[in-house]
């Protein structure tokens, strides 16, 4: 297995190289706004997925071809990295070797009820755990979590982390229309945030191509009303990445595309910022990798997405 993808464009991070201990795709939520697709594995047992002295080489590698050619190191699956058994041991790896570079984990959050998983995240610089509602009907309408799973505990998980926890906590809160964005749960879903004393909220919404059908996200005005509900001094509505696009070479294009979407499709202009090569020259080689199925262009809320063949629906 791959472990290493990207870097990819991160709308908080800059060029995040993500790192997947996941098989895809496992997880112990399968939200309706899922940019990876339908949750074919959900669960919540930790397993060894992948070796960790298997990821590093990987990792080293990375760095051996391009020094500096990332901004940040990221936990971030087509699945829940926290169910990976041997997590902690790999931050404290990569952290006493790459100690510069910041380490993100990407969290849903729903393990950290456990004293163990809290455990090992304490090494990271930035964890982003996740939480979209504070009722827990919505709850089981946006994440569909394993049925062991309860919100409050989830919700209390977060909490007792953050006690512990030195680095910076982003909670991060999808909004998803029609579903968490009445003021009812927006008011509660503050008053969950403040609570977690999370250094950063951040507001996001579906701008991807989502696992349902139908699900999709909020206008930039709706989203700055319901971001009048947080805490102004910390909260922060997730905008487009943008970056200069002059990083790197065209080398392996193809590749490099491929791998870059596996786990998240872009936009043509995404691409072109996270991997540095102009948006014609991109658009060509994108033409070329649909003609012969190797990826797919779906139209979702008026952008054109470059998904993996197994995403199907409608093309363009
Ligand atoms: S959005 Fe994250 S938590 Fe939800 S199903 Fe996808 S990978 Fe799992």
């Amino acid at each position: 297995m791959n472990h290493i993808f990207g870097p990819v464009p991160s709308r908080r991070l800059g060029r995040s190289l993500g790192i997947d201990v996941i098989p895809a795709k496992t997880c112990s939520f399968d939200c309706i706004y899922c940019e990876s697709g339908p949750t074919t594995h959900l669960s919540v047992i930790r397993e060894n997925f992948a070796d960790p002295a298997e990821v590093l080489r990987q990792l080293d590698d990375f760095f051996r071809r391009s020094p500096g050619g990332a901004d940040a190191i990221t936990f971030s699956s087509a699945g829940e990295p926290t169910l990976y058994l041997q997590l902690g041991e790999l931050i404290r790896q990569i952290k006493k070797k790459y100690r510069e570079i910041p380490l993100a984990v990407l969290t849903n959050g729903s393990l950290l009820w456990d004293a163990a998983v809290r455990k090992e995240l304490l090494e990271a610089d930035i964890v982003v755990p996740s939480l979209d509602a504070a009722t827990p009907g919505i709850f089981s309408r946006i994440n569909r979590p394993h049925p062991s799973l309860r919100l409050e505990e989830v919700i209390e998980g977060i909490r007792a982390f953050r006690k512990d926890y030195r680095g910076r906590l982003h909670l991060e809160i999808m909004l998803v229309s029609g579903a968490n964005d009445c003021p009812e749960e927006l008011s509660k879903l503050a008053r969950r945030a403040i609570d977690m004393e999370a250094d950063v909220i951040e507001l996001n919404t579906v701008a991807r191509p989502p696992a349902i059908e139908g699900t999709s996200g909020l206008p930039e005005d709706q989203m700055r009303c319901a971001a009048s509900f947080f805490p102004q001094d910390k909260t922060a509505i997730i905008g487009a990445f943008h970056e200069d696009p002059a990083r790197s070479g065209e080398k392996d294009l193809a590749a490099r595309i491929l791998q870059t979407i596996e786990r998240r499709p872009c936009t043509i202009r995404e691409l072109s910022a996270s991997l540095g090569v102009a948006e014609e020259r991109l658009e060509a080689e994108s033409i070329l990798l649909r003609d012969s199925e190797k990826l797919v262009m779906l139209d979702f809320a008026g952008k054109v997405f470059l998904c993996p063949p197994r995403r199907g629906g409608c093309q363009t």
